[in-house]
């Protein structure tokens, strides 16, 4: 994997080396702190789901597969919904949904002139919901949706493998990436992108991307057993770098070539999601992150704006406005891409492993945000906001965009320190 360094981000304008210290110094630091305040750390998710594809006969009995549940009295009063009122007042145009008031102009125009019947103003509003054409079949209002708290349960190993994990990656490759008919094998890079268009290839880098960030946070986060101490329902050990583990996924010798690949498409992911974070800026400026304690609020608004500075001032970002322009084979194409992200949202319901369940809902959810601010509302986005036209985020969505973000930056630390153990 050392060959990485100095490689041009494939589909990107920069280096591996240029990212690297962008985010090692600048960006790992601010998201680390911002991380642990209290509005991002508490994500509502919906853990219970049945598998929609196949009868789900992977149960995971390792002790660490368990999510830890939240108390009560742990969420903050301003999640738990206790004071919508300061959210809903704080951006008259921007508001969240469940705001009771005209909660923007748009709407707020739709709903007072043609709702004379309700039921034609339910249809309206559905029409708008399908407009809207969403990336993610997730929803935080889903009654069985819990907090979580995530620093509670960070991503590691959990000994996850086998039959079930790869029947969810292989699905996802598989029948969820766009794959030319002719491939054989799904994880030959080459073989892959072969004649592919750059919206597919981002699709499939995105994905390899993730799966990449997933399997180092395991092998930076390991178990290393005691010896004797083996037991699967309860190890004992302590956690730390496997380097050798590192070294079995991703070294060339092992992978025959392709974990530098994979490790480049984690690069690759980093900055697109940076991308999605930028095109935010300005609505993320004008969100209160409003948690119910006033004096953190504040000081989560300053962190962000801390950041936001940062990352729109990074030069090579991902250029997202050559993709999907073009005529109706375009539109077909955009369509087929929000289809085959929205099932893999789905898949996410099938993971064996509680914990590695909410991570992997959290960063997809985090990456379909990502895509909804890139492609959903094209280059006239900026304008939408400008002239008040509706967009709109919901808390869950800036959570698992930014923890997602989180996510990768620290892939692409750990990295480093791999690099320096492996010297
Ligand atoms: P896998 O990672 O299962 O990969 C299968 C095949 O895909 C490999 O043989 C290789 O050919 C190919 N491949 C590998 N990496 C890439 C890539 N980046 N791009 C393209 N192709 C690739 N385990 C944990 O311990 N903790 C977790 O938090 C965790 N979270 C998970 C979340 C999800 C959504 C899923 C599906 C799995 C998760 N796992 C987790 C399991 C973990 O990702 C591996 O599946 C598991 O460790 C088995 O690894 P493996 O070596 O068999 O290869």
């Amino acid at each position: 994997f050392c060959k990485l360094q100095d490689r041009i981000i494939d589909d990107c304008s920069c280096n591996v080396d240029t990212v690297d210290h962008f985010n090692n110094v600048k960006v790992y630091p601010r998201l680390r702190s911002m991380l642990t305040k209290n509005y991002f750390r508490f994500y509502r998710v919906n853990l219970k789901r049945e598998c929609p594809f196949w009868v789900d006969d992977s149960k995971c009995a390792i002790k660490y597969c368990h999510v830890e549940a939240c108390h009560e009295s742990d969420i903050p009063p301003g999640l738990k919904g206790a004071s919508k009122s300061k959210t809903c007042s704080a951006k008259k145009y921007l508001q969240p949904k469940g705001c009771d008031d005209d909660h923007n102009d748009e709407l707020g125009y739709l709903n007072t002139t043609i709702s004379a019947k309700a039921e034609e103003d339910f249809v309206l509003w559905q029409a708008h919901d399908d407009a809207q054409d969403k990336f993610c079949d997730i929803n935080e209002n889903d009654n069985d949706a819990e907090y979580v708290d995530l620093l509670l349960n960070p991503e590691r190993y959990t000994g996850y493998k086998g039959k079930s994990a790869h029947r969810i990656w292989n699905s996802i490759y598989m029948e969820n990436c766009f794959r030319p008919d002719n491939t054989y094998n799904a994880y030959i890079e080459s073989e892959l992108l072969k004649g592919m268009c750059l919206e597919k290839r981002v699709f499939y880098r995105a994905i390899s991307g993730l799966h990449a960030s997933i399997n180092i946070h395991l092998c930076a986060n390991f178990l290393k057993l005691e010896s004797g101490g083996i037991s699967l329902a309860s190890p004992k050990g302590e956690w730390g770098p496997n380097v050798d583990e590192f070294n079995r996924r991703f070294s060339s010798s092992k992978t025959k070539g392709e974990g530098a690949n994979w490790l480049a498409n984690l690069y690759f992911l980093y900055l697109l999601e940076l991308r999605a974070l930028a095109k935010a800026a300005e609505y993320l400026r004008k969100e209160p992150f409003y948690t119910g304690d006033e004096a953190q609020d504040w000081d989560t608004q300053l962190a962000v704006q801390d950041l936001l500075n940062v990352i729109t001032k990074f030069p090579d970002h991902f250029n997202e406005s050559i993709m999907f322009s073009g005529g109706q084979e375009m539109k077909k194409l955009k369509k087929e891409f929000k289809e085959h992200f929205r099932n893999i949202t789905r898949i996410m319901d099938c993971v064996g492993c509680d914990k590695c369940k909410l991570w992997g809902k959290l960063q997809i959810q985090g990456l379909g945000t990502a895509l909804k601010i890139l492609f959903d509302h094209d280059t006239s986005w900026p304008k939408a906001i400008s002239q008040k036209r509706v967009f709109n985020l919901e808390r869950s969505e800036i959570v698992s965009l930014i923890n997602s973000v989180g996510r990768l930056s620290t892939s692409i630390y750990e990295l480093d320190e791999f690099r320096q153990l492996s010297r």
